[in-house]
This record gives C-alpha cells, sequence and structure tokens, in this order.
C-alpha cells in the first residue's frame, strides 16, 4: 500500500513573493489531530518529493489547507510554488508530531507562539472546540519581519469570530497580537523580547507568564525556538512530548540544512 495519497489542488492564495497558502482535496481516511504535520509534497521523475508541512485546516474540515514557504531554490517549494488549481500533490497518510494539547497538562491561559510559517499548525489548533474548552484564554502570537508576512490575520479577526462551530469561543477567549520587526505596525519587536519585557502582557490585560497555569505552543525558527525555549524554562516551564506532557511543546517550523 502507497504511503500516500494523491489529492488535488482546489485553490492558491499568494500573500508574498516568498509565501503562498493552497486547498486541496482531502482523502476521508487521512486522520490527523489538530497542530500535527505530515510529509506533503509532489511527485517529480516518478519519486515522491516531500517535506514536513503542518496542516492549516482543522481536522474537521473536509478540505486539506497548507501554508509555504518559497525557496527559490528549495528542492520541493522551487517546484510546489507553481501549482495551480486541478494539479496534484502527495500527501502522506502517516500525521505526526508535539504540538498538540494532549501533550500539555491542562491550565489557565494557553499561549502559542510562532514565527513565519510556524503559524500553520496553530491555525487548526485555534479552530478547535476542545482549545477553548481546555482554557480560559488562548493567545496567538505570530512574529514576522514585515506586516504583509502576517499571513491570515484577516481570517483570524474578522472570519473566526463569526464562525458557526468556534465563533462564540472565539470572541470570548482568543486574543490574536501579530507583531513584526522590520516595519512600523501597531506591535512591534520580538516575541521574546515582548515576554520578557512583560510589553505583551500589559498590552493584552493578562499577568506575566506562570508556570504553574499557563502552557505555551511554540513553532518558529530554530533561533526563536532556542531563544524562547531558554525563556519558559528560566520561568520554570516543562518541555512536555507524547510520552510525557509538560508546560510548554515545541515543533519546528522548519529545519536548517
Ligand atoms: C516539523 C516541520 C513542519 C514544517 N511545516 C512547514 C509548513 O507548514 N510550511 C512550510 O512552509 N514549511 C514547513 N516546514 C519546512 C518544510 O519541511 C521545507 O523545509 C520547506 O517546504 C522547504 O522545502 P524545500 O525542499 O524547498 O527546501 P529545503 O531544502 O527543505 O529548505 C532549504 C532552506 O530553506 C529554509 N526554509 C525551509 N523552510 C522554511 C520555512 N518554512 N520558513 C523559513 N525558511 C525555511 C531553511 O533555511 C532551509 O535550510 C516544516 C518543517 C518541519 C521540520
Amino acid at each position: 500500500m502507497s504511503t500516500y495519497t494523491q489529492e488535488i489542488v482546489l485553490s492558491v492564495r499568494h500573500w508574498t513573493d516568498s509565501l503562498f497558502s493552497f486547498t486541496t482535496t482531502r482523502s476521508p481516511s487521512f486522520r490527523f489531530s489538530n497542530g500535527q504535520f505530515t510529509m506533503m509534497g509532489v511527485e517529480t521523475e516518478g519519486r515522491p518529493l516531500v517535506r514536513a508541512y503542518s496542516m492549516v485546516s482543522p481536522n474537521y474540515e473536509d478540505t486539506l489547507e497548507f501554508f509555504s514557504i518559497k525557496v527559490p531554490d528549495g528542492p520541493l517549494t522551487s517546484r510546489l510554488q507553481h501549482i495551480r488549481d486541478s494539479d496534484r500533490i502527495l500527501v502522506s497518510k502517516k500525521p505526526t508530531g508535539t504540538l498538540v494539547i494532549d501533550n500539555l497538562f491542562s491550565g489557565r491561559f494557553l499561549y502559542l507562539l510562532s514565527t513565519g510559517t510556524g503559524l500553520a499548525p496553530f491555525m487548526s489548533i485555534v479552530r478547535d472546540p476542545e482549545t477553548y474548552e481546555g482554557f480560559e484564554k488562548i493567545v496567538l502570537v505570530h512574529g514576522c519581519r514585515q506586516v504583509a508576512e502576517l499571513a491570515y490575520g484577516e481570517r483570524i479577526t474578522a472570519e473566526l469570530p463569526r464562525d458557526e462551530l468556534i465563533g462564540e469561543y472565539v470572541r470570548e477567549k482568543l486574543i490574536y497580537y501579530p507583531t513584526v520587526t522590520r516595519e512600523p505596525f501597531h506591535n512591534r519587536g520580538r516575541i521574546t523580547d515582548l515576554v520578557t519585557s512583560d510589553q505583551l502582557f500589559r498590552e493584552i490585560g493578562l499577568p506575566s507568564l506562570d508556570a504553574a497555569q499557563d502552557r505555551a505552543m511554540l513553532c518558529g525558527s530554530p533561533q526563536f525556538l532556542m531563544d524562547m525555549r531558554a525563556v519558559l524554562e528560566q520561568l520554570g516551564f516543562v518541555e512536555g512530548s507524547a510520552s510525557e506532557p509538560g508546560t510548554f511543546v515545541v515543533e519546528k517550523a522548519f529545519v536548517e540544512r
């Protein structure tokens, strides 16, 4: 039996010169937990060329959505960025990943801290009713260099509050905090600085991080993960995994090659 299903591209959206997203059909047998990733890509010269990708779409949706970087000479994304409606992509049948609510102890506030395409897994988590049932507030932070890179901002602020399934939860519990480092914007600065200076908490009107009650998920660049992990550990947070829950969990948004 093949490791992959073939899915058909339904729509493509280019956010910037270096970011795009697309939706595809979804095999009914493809099951995943919100926050997980799978191997996804294209067939080239008769062989699969795949990379790890988080699902942006929640696990109850009939279609799949992915959010992707365009690496100019990247083996996969130099091709993938040219996909169009009706093209075929490959999706591995074996999703996995640590960014799942079950890997965290229950708590008060849940912080979803992301940079760049690290937002992707959190887009499915903020559409999961279970996320809201488990926490009093969900704080989604997305850090980028430029404003145009803050993909999905409109969907989060305009569409999710009106969503039939989770709209009420979103209005009551979701706090979205986009921030940029290289342009003027109403929120500016690196996530680690915003946390260590308490600026984030002052601006969203919540108390500073408390390892005894708060939980965090991190997904972003290797540098962001290294810095943010150190900040959390300093505050007494303990990393969790599928074998042992903790007070924070981490997933790489990409690997430096
Ligand atoms: C667990 C996991 C989940 C991932 N989820 C996603 C996702 O949802 N969306 C996505 O676009 N990528 C994601 N990636 C990265 C993805 O697997 C590929 O690296 C990416 O698609 C580029 O593939 P490539 O073959 O074109 O270039 P590669 O040879 O894979 O990468 C070349 C270089 O490009 C840079 N790079 C790669 N990916 C990114 C990125 N996302 N952001 C910034 N720089 C990058 C790195 O410096 C890397 O060394 C994920 C990676 C991991 C490990």
